[in-house]
């Protein structure tokens, strides 16, 4: 559940304020931000996509990790690495300090700022998993902020630098860099092959640079941290490449299918004949109401409020299959519309209820030829309407041919909307 107690957010943004006070500039999305107040933000957001259900100390020291750093500048300490790590352990302790006074004033009690302590001190970081979760979480945003930066200083020395970075972090944190929005990939890799590591096959992909791997790579780390994971599907082709390829690794992964009650008869062929074919452990979920209780009181509502008809007759019932699960599989692509190009590979999401889910996307960003070559090349099965002239399979009352090979949210709504709703991104909880 997203943490927003009234104490947990003043502690929030007591760090923010502290941290937005660093002359230090780094740009994140395109904005410019001071340097600690980014990190604190960055790491905050790591956390939650590394642990399923972060604790409240572990997301509030992610979010102190460089509380007011910039005040003891590295260059006053002597040059070398015995200088560095001096510098960086006297600064870990003022963070760790900082921290505790903050928490005191907002009235934590011992027992949670001293774990936030520990946390930030990274005491027993080799068996206390939530240390080792906040290692992770802090050295990827080490890689967001600071490694193009350190890159240029560094030259060639820069590979040695990340190496190091690599080899504390885990398997799962490693296997969340693709997530990085500017990451030089080629870097990476070297860096990797410096670092020694010998433990990485389970969750690493085979390049950095190839979708599928980097598609299974985040497939096989979010099932990792998953204790009960579903896919929604409704049958259109990119939809049907996230199945093949969760199911390499989760064969009986729960699928979720909203049968809106409008949908063309081949949709629901379609959706049969794969069930049986590749023996889905298919949900096929219904609306409160159907098609003639829903006409008889609202009428057509596709023509005449079609958010709303989504609303009742898809998300809702979509969202109520969801809860109870922790991780959600979605088959969404950045290029299908301006914004799911916004959209991130791993979000929390809020659905009714107030029930919290890690959302995965493994294909967002995967191009309409990436979701064919895969498919051609795995021999999978094609809604029929595709070779009817349909881009995008929605209800049949919202949906056209548009022969627009790649338009894939063409001829839906009648250009009056491209999204269902279920795929609105809530704000990421703080
Ligand atoms: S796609 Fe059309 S018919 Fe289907 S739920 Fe949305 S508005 Fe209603």
């Amino acid at each position: 559940m997203p943490l927003t107690s009234e104490r947990y957010l003043t502690v929030v943004d007591a760090i923010d304020v502290a941290n937005a006070q660093d002359p230090n500039r780094v740009t994140v999305g395109g904005a410019e931000e001071p340097l600690a107040f980014a990190q604190g933000r960055a790491a905050t957001r790591w956390v939650r996509r590394l642990a399923i259900h972060p604790s409240e100390p572990l997301l509030l020291a992610a979010r102190a990790h460089h509380l007011r750093r910039w005040e003891v500048p590295r260059s006053t300490y002597p040059n070398g690495r015995a200088g560095y790590l001096l510098w960086r352990n006297e600064r870990m302790q003022d963070h760790a300090r900082d921290a505790s006074e903050i928490l005191t004033r907002a009235g934590y009690d011992d027992r949670v700022i001293d774990r936030v302590q520990s946390i930030i001190r990274k005491q027993q970081l080799r068996s206390d998993h939530e240390v080792q979760t906040y290692e992770d979480a802090v050295a990827l945003v080490f890689l967001e902020t600071q490694l193009n930066e350190t890159a240029e200083r560094l030259g060639n020395k820069a590979v040695d630098v990340l190496a190091k970075t690599l080899h504390k972090m885990t398997p799962i944190g490693i296997s969340a860099i693709p997530e990085l929005p500017a990451v030089p990939a080629g870097l990476i890799d070297e860096a990797l092959h410096a670092s020694g590591r010998t433990d990485l096959d389970r969750v690493l992909p085979l390049s950095w640079s190839d979708p599928v791997a980097q598609a299974r790579n985040l497939i096989r780390r979010a099932l990792v941290m998953s204790k009960d994971p579903v896919i929604t599907m409704s049958g259109q082709l990119g939809g049907v490449v996230l199945l093949h390829l969760v199911r390499e690794t989760a064969p009986t992964i729960p699928v979720v299918f909203a049968d809106t009650g409008y949908h063309f008869p081949e949709t629901l062929k379609f959706i049969d004949e794969l069930r049986q074919a590749w023996d889905l452990n298919l949900r096929v979920v219904s609306p409160r109401e159907s098609v003639a209780q829903h006409e008889a009181v609202r009428g057509k509502l596709y023509d005449t409020d079609p958010d709303a008809c989504c609303g009742l007759r898809k998300v809702a019932p979509v969202e109520r299959a969801l809860i109870g699960h922790d991780t959600w599989f979605a088959a969404v692509r950045a290029d299908q519309s301006a914004y799911r190009s916004t959209l991130q590979p791993v979000t929390g999401a809020v659905l009714e209820g107030a029930h919290a889910i890690v959302k995965v996307s493994p294909i967002l960003g995967w191009s309409w030829d990436a979701v064919e070559r895969y498919a051609d090349h795995h021999r999978l099965p094609r809604h029929p309407l595709y070779s009817k002239g349909y881009t995008s399979i929605g209800c049949a009352p919202c949906t056209i041919p548009t022969f627009a090979a790649g338009d894939d949210r063409g001829g839906r709504w009648n250009g009056a909307k491209v999204e269902c709703g279920l795929h609105i991104q809530s704000p990421e909880p703080r």
